[in-house]
């Protein structure tokens, strides 16, 4: 089983993203990802949105997503879902320049609201930004490119040991069961 090469966090122009949704999975696909999750912001999708994100097909997954604005704090929350499993992301601390204790109390409280985080972003649209890959934040710590546009298509991924499965995939995460690669 070869790890497989992923990325969580995409934008289309579904809500802010520059490129189509076909587009974005063709350039994925161009940069050999095994999966690809699309996620766009919540309060900017359409009401089809669910309906226009293709499936995908052996070659590389497609794991339907978006990225929810948690109003309280002002954060955004990764949603990617499997068939049956559903992974929340607490996105990007860095760009609300978070301490550790403030991203751990945001874990806390968003988990208790009903969005139980159980990963954490440890880049800012593809730039790893290490102060938050620390022990203290025990959960495990991924890398997006949270593209938007060109610059950011491909910039850091995960790769995942699981099946070529959904499911396995995101349990493989959760599990910590991955390596976070940047280009
Ligand atoms: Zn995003």
């Amino acid at each position: 089983m070869s790890a497989l090469k992923g990325n969580l966090h995409a934008h289309t122009t579904l809500s802010d993203g520059r490129f189509s949704i076909e587009e974005v999975i063709a350039r994925y696909r161009e940069l050999g990802y095994d999966f690809l999750a699309i996620t766009d912001h919540d309060d900017r999708i359409p009401n089809d949105y669910w309906f226009r994100i293709p499936a995908g097909d052996d070659r590389m997954l497609i794991l339907p997503g978006v990225e929810l604005d948690y109003r309280p704090l002002s954060q955004h929350v990764g949603k990617v879902l499997g068939d049956r499993e559903t992974l929340y992301i607490l996105n990007h601390p860095a760009r609300y320049a978070l301490t550790v204790d403030q991203t751990l109390r945001r874990i806390r409280g968003i988990s208790r609201d009903g969005l139980p985080i159980e990963a954490v972003e440890i880049t800012d649209t593809g730039i790893y930004q290490p102060e938050y890959d620390v022990e203290a934040i025990a959960l495990p710590k991924i890398a997006t490119d949270d593209s938007h546009d060109d610059e950011h298509i491909g910039r850091a991924w995960i790769e995942v040991n699981a099946s070529r499965d959904p499911d396995a995939i995101l349990r493989a995460i959760k599990a910590g069961d991955f390596a976070v690669r940047f280009a």
